[in-house]
């Protein structure tokens, strides 16, 4: 019976999760979507830590232990969420990612020392045939290549989202040397050669035909086994430390795919179907998004795979281009009180200068004139996925006003103005014509089809790419220099004067 109400708590997760992702597609939804699988995580646990029992029938009994994990978890991770600024929340993704790989990582490093311990090392009377040193560990061929995959997984994804976390909040610097690639390769041939070693010969009775005890076979295995985990560690580290300019969005969604296939090995030893689908659906999400932010960003997954691009990206800047015209807040004022239709292109800046909700004002103030006001979101504008839709979301703007990158393309030819707020690389037109630029490829936001382009950054510094923007020096285009909450206020108490 109670072994029936844990199925249907297990059933009520799943549900809530596959729920819970449809929702989170909608800006709209996203919320809610967030609220619902969280109570099926809830559920799922709860259900867990009283319904449980293993194979012999036994309840779990470390209740102070997993409630005071719980607890402690729960208080950090809610005074995180609390208190992070809307610009680190990559960063803490990041970081929690990595928390996910890392309990993939010690739920193989546990299972694996239970399983090996030295009682269970014994010799094998069936497979007396190969010699008297031939033996098993109680220890299916199909548990050892899960556990060994989520050691490798999940060391990988903690490794590489350490270092994510420190190259977004500036500690760690890039790193490159010559031959890193061969040298990530030849870490990820160690780690498949260690995995196919243990597989072929733990059950062969390799190790104790080189050992002269079972203790001394222990050992040898372990060696093997810690190598694998230091192998994928030192792989973690070394293909995410050369990354760096535009590239970053899509090692991190590709770590949390990682960490969402290590839960999923969780799920499979375990024999757990929730922590199955739970991980399975964050492997899949994780890829469809890596896949989907490689194309925004126009980077192959074969380089993302072996750390291979980027490295030069944040370095690379390019020519001055010239000239460039300033426009005041006054005309900048008159340009768009004066306009049929106004695009907002947001970026990072926006984020730094907290000016969503003054962003949402002024639309207001030009909706009440009769403007039309659009805002035209490219899929890597922030520093997140999703990042402009969050802020704008978070000032109530309504989501029928954000145009994705394509839909917006198609209005620009109509559009009288476009205000470019804290935007930068999203708008560079080099990723079209400069073939040795670092975004070369990458689709943009084509503001210059519109017939006016007024640009609100704090001077002439390049975005997160380190790369000049060409865009700033044409001739349609205005700089209008400031921080853009400010500039935005200004613009708006311009506007109601006229
Ligand atoms: P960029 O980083 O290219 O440019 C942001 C601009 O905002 C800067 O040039 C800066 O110029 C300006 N700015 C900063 N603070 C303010 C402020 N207070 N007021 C006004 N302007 C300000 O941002 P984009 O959004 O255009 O592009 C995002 C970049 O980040 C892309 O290269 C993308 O690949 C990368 N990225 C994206 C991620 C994602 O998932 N979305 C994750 C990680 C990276 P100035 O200093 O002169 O003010």
């Amino acid at each position: 019976m109670e072994l029936n109400i844990l199925t249907v708590c297990y059933l009520l997760g799943a549900i809530t999760f596959i729920l819970g992702l449809k929702m989170l597609s909608n800006p709209a939804t996203a919320r809610r979507g967030n609220q619902i699988a969280a109570t099926g995580m809830i559920v799922a646990i709860l259900g867990t830590i009283f319904l449980y029992r293993d194979d012999d029938g036994n309840r779990l009994h470390n209740h102070g232990w997993i409630f005071g994990g719980i607890l402690i978890g729960g208080v950090v991770g809610t005074l995180a969420a609390k208190k992070v600024k809307m610009t680190a929340m990559p960063e803490m993704v990041s970081m929690f990612n990595g928390m996910g790989g890392a309990c993939a990582a010690l739920i193989s490093i546990v299972e694996f020392n239970r399983l090996i311990k030295h009682p269970s090392w014994t010799i094998y009377p069936p497979l007396s045939s190969l010699g008297p040193s031939a033996f098993e560990i109680h220890l299916p061929n199909g548990e050892l290549l899960i556990i060994l995959l989520g050691l490798m997984i999940g060391s990988i994804s903690f490794a590489g989202s350490m270092i994510a976390w420190g190259k977004l909040n500036g500690t760690i610097k890039d790193f490159a040397f010559k031959g890193q690639h061969i040298l990530n390769l030849f870490f990820l041939l160690l780690m498949f050669a260690g995995i196919a070693f243990l597989m072929t010969n733990i059950q062969r009775g390799f190790f104790l035909d080189i050992a002269s005890t079972s203790i001394a076979a222990e050992v040898w295995v372990k060696l093997i086994f810690y190598g694998v985990l230091t192998f994928a560690l030192l792989y973690g580290i070394l293909f995410v430390m050369p990354i760096g300019g535009a590239d970053m969005p899509v090692v991190i969604s590709l770590l949390n795919s990682f960490t969402g296939v290590a839960a999923a090995c969780g799920g499979f030893l375990y024999n757990n179907k929730v922590m199955l689908t739970g991980g399975i659906l964050v492997g899949a999400a994780g890829t469809l998004l890596t896949i989907l932010m490689c194309k925004a960003m126009n980077r192959s997954l074969a380089n993302v795979l072996i750390g291979s691009f980027g490295g030069g990206a944040a370095a690379a800047a390019g020519k001055q281009q010239g000239g460039y015209k300033e426009i005041h807040i006054s005309d900048a004022a008159v340009a768009m009180a004066y306009a049929n239709k106004v695009m907002i292109v947001p970026g990072y800046g926006l984020a730094v200068a907290q000016a969503q909700h003054a962003c949402h004002d002024l639309e207001k103030l030009l909706n009440e004139r009769g403007v039309e006001v659009k805002y035209a979101i490219h899929p890597v504008a922030g520093r997140m996925p999703g990042h402009m839709n969050v802020l704008l979301a978070e000032a109530d703007v309504s989501y029928e006003k954000l145009e994705e990158m394509d839909e917006a393309n198609e209005e620009f030819p109509s559009t009288d103005v476009v205000l470019v707020l804290g935007a930068n690389d999203v708008v560079n037109p080099a990723a079209k014509t400069d073939t040795s630029s670092p975004i070369y490829g990458m689709p943009i936001l084509d503001v210059e089809l519109a017939k006016t382009i007024i640009v609100n950054k704090r001077s002439m510094k390049p975005g997160y790419a380190g790369i000049e923007n060409e865009l700033f020096f044409r001739k349609k285009t205005s700089m209008l220099f400031g921080d853009a909450k400010k500039v935005l206020q200004d613009l708006i108490a311009e506007i109601k004067q006229l």
